[in-house]
């Protein structure tokens, strides 16, 4: 579906990214990859989704909380591959502490990558994507964006915020071929998420299985976690002709959290 386009996702060395990386590489886009990691590693992942799928790649190690970095990412794909046709937002950090014990560099963290950083990314975008009349905007927020959790303030307020420029960037380009939408998982088992059951398994003292169902059994109904496969498939639907109408909204895939 996607042959000869361009998908930048950023934080796509791990977890949701990389599953949603591979599934637009599926489609037969070139793939820019952001994130940290062991770059032996990054390189291996590159070499597997190039084999796998017969597409280009590139890398860039742009720390997402830094906006200079930002716009040497943006410049290094244009110059890669010509323009980024599909954006996903995914970069994405967590911390947990009640508000009046969160520390403040941690807050301004949280901001930054999960919120500010896809604003620098979707402004860089716009213009190439405008000058096309056809552009994908997809922002991984989370339930997260939709309800709250106790200790999660500044993820919550950050996840909330994507939603909220999910909407407007998707106002601002309802009459072109661009949409933008986001994407709300709830939990998903990747590294984000196991240090959440390994401190659950620790404070407890129970073993990493229990630990897996008594998170799982606090918020989502189905008490099964959502895979980074069933996510790249959602983006892929969200990028596809099939959804050029669907603008704005906040998608949630959550095995039932926010209907209950
Ligand atoms: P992860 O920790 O597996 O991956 C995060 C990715 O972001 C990694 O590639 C990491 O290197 C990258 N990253 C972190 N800080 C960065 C920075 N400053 N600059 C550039 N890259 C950076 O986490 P994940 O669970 O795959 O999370 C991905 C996104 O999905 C996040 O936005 C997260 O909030 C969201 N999400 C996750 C879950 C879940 O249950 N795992 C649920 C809802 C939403």
């Amino acid at each position: 579906m996607h042959k000869g386009k361009t998908a930048l996702v950023t934080g796509s060395t791990s977890g949701i990214g990389l599953g949603i990386a591979k599934a637009f590489a599926a489609q037969g886009a070139n793939i820019v990859f952001n994130g940290f990691g062991d770059m032996k590693e990054i390189d291996a992942i590159q070499a597997d989704v190039k084999e796998q799928f017969k597409v280009k790649t590139a890398y860039h190690n742009a720390d997402m909380s830094k906006p200079a970095e930002i716009e040497a990412m943006m410049r290094f794909a244009a110059e890669q591959f010509g323009a980024v046709d599909i954006l996903v937002n995914n970069a994405g950090i967590q911390y947990v502490a009640n508000v009046e014990d969160f520390p403040v560099e941690k807050w301004d963290a949280i901001i930054a990558i999960n919120l500010s950083s896809a604003f620098h990314t979707t402004r860089l975008a716009l213009p190439t994507m405008k000058a096309r009349n056809w552009g994908r905007i997809i922002n991984i927020a989370s339930v997260h964006g939709l309800v709250g959790s106790a200790q999660k303030s500044a993820y919550v307020a950050a996840k909330h915020g994507i939603v909220g420029l999910t909407k407007v960037t998707a106002l601002e380009n309802a009459h072109t071929g661009i949409t933008c939408n986001a994407i709300c998982p709830g939990w998903v088992l990747t590294p984000l998420v196991q240090k959440q059951v390994d401190a659950r398994s620790e404070q407890q003292g129970i073993s990493i299985e229990a630990a897996k169902k008594s998170l799982l059994s606090e918020k989502q109904p189905s008490g099964e976690f959502v895979t980074p496969e069933q996510l790249g498939e959602l983006a892929v639907f969200l990028s596809s002709d099939a959804a050029s109408q669907v603008r704005g909204v906040a998608w949630n895939m959550d095995g039932g959290w926010v209907a209950q």
